[in-house]
């Protein structure tokens, strides 16, 4: 395969704080499996919510990528004014808004943060929040009087359908909309798109065939397939990535500050880092430093553990 037909991948930092573990865990599977067909990487920015996200941060993430021996071909901060960056996409994702409106599936949803708990039943198995539809069907003179008080957002209506496919990692994947997601926000009272939207548009947009994330984004899927099919774009592979632990398998999170990128690289060598998230992953059988550029070929996504991976003891002790 050579670079104009393999698969395109993406890069997906929010620039909301520095990269971490997981981050890069995610980034190194997301390459290997790229580049090990021959295909191309995007680097693409979340930078939707401005308020949260940071110029500085897609900077250091950039550099990060490269420390840790990770290149693409397309995207980035620098890029062609900021094509790749989300923030700057805004009118692209207007056109698809207003093409779910044309197809009468927007409503406007004036349900505060309170309301909303009120209004949505958890789901059955892992505890996500289900919205029941109370704005559903309000009267042009309810949402006229509603207006007056607060902005809404805007939901889309989901079809009573299964959406079934098959995850690179997990294997087959079904959900229902209606049972299992509910009718979801495409863009907050705000203005600011929400990601399903954006994501979803910026995949195809973009040519990406190839998505690897975090599992759980896993239920994010069969949202964003049936965008794509409902725009009439071809639907990329998903492949989904265990979570990394703690060595005591708590959760990790950006809070834990010493997982971040920046500060490990003041005491491991990139090659340490790769050989660490390889090692734990299940893509080497014994640990050892190594580049991710060495990975290439023997990557596989069979190798790569199904449940969450715990980080070894020793990335806390030097
Ligand atoms: N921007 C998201 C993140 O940084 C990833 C979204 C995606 O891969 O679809 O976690």
């Amino acid at each position: 395969m050579n670079k104009e037909t393999g698969p395109v991948g993406r890069f997906a930092p929010t620039p909301s704080g520095r990269m971490h573990l997981g981050n890069a865990l995610c980034s190194l599977i997301a390459w290997l499996s790229v580049r090990q067909a021959g295909g191309r990487m995007i680097l693409r920015i979340e930078d939707l919510d401005t308020e949260r996200s940071n110029f500085t941060f897609s900077r250091e993430i950039e550099q990060e990528l490269c420390w840790l021996g990770l290149d693409w071909d397309e995207g980035g901060t620098d890029a062609d004014g900021h094509r790749y960056c989300q923030s700057h996409r805004t009118a692209i994702y207007d056109v698809y808004f207003e093409k779910l409106r044309e197809k009468g599936l927007l409503y406007p949803c004036f349900c505060s943060r309170a309301e909303l708990h009120a209004a949505s039943a958890p789901h059955r198995s892992d505890g996500r929040f289900i919205y029941e539809g109370r704005c559903r069907n309000l009267t042009p003179e309810q949402i006229e009087e509603k207006s007056r008080v607060r902005l809404p957002a805007w939901r889309v209506r989901v079809p009573d359908r299964e959406i079934r496919f098959v995850d690179l990692h997990y294997g087959e994947y079904v959900e229902n909309l209606v049972q299992d997601c509910g009718d979801f926000v495409v863009r907050r009272a705000d203005g600011v798109y929400a990601y399903q939207l954006a994501v979803s548009v910026d995949d195809a947009r973009m040519g990406v065939t190839e998505v690897v994330r975090g599992n759980d984004l896993l239920s994010s899927s069969p949202r964003q397939i049936w965008l794509h099919e409902l725009f009439g774009f071809p639907v990329p592979r998903y492949g989904h990535i265990p979570l990394l632990l703690a060595p005591d398998g708590r959760r990790l999170s950006k809070r834990d500050g010493d997982i971040d990128i920046e500060t490990l690289s003041t005491k491991f060598t990139p090659e340490e880092i790769v050989g660490m998230l390889a090692f734990s992953s299940g893509m080497i059988e014994k640990y050892e430093p190594v580049k991710a550029q060495e990975l290439i070929e023997t990557f596989s996504w069979e190798k790569i553990r199904r449940e969450d991976v715990c980080l070894p003891q020793m990335i806390f002790e030097r």
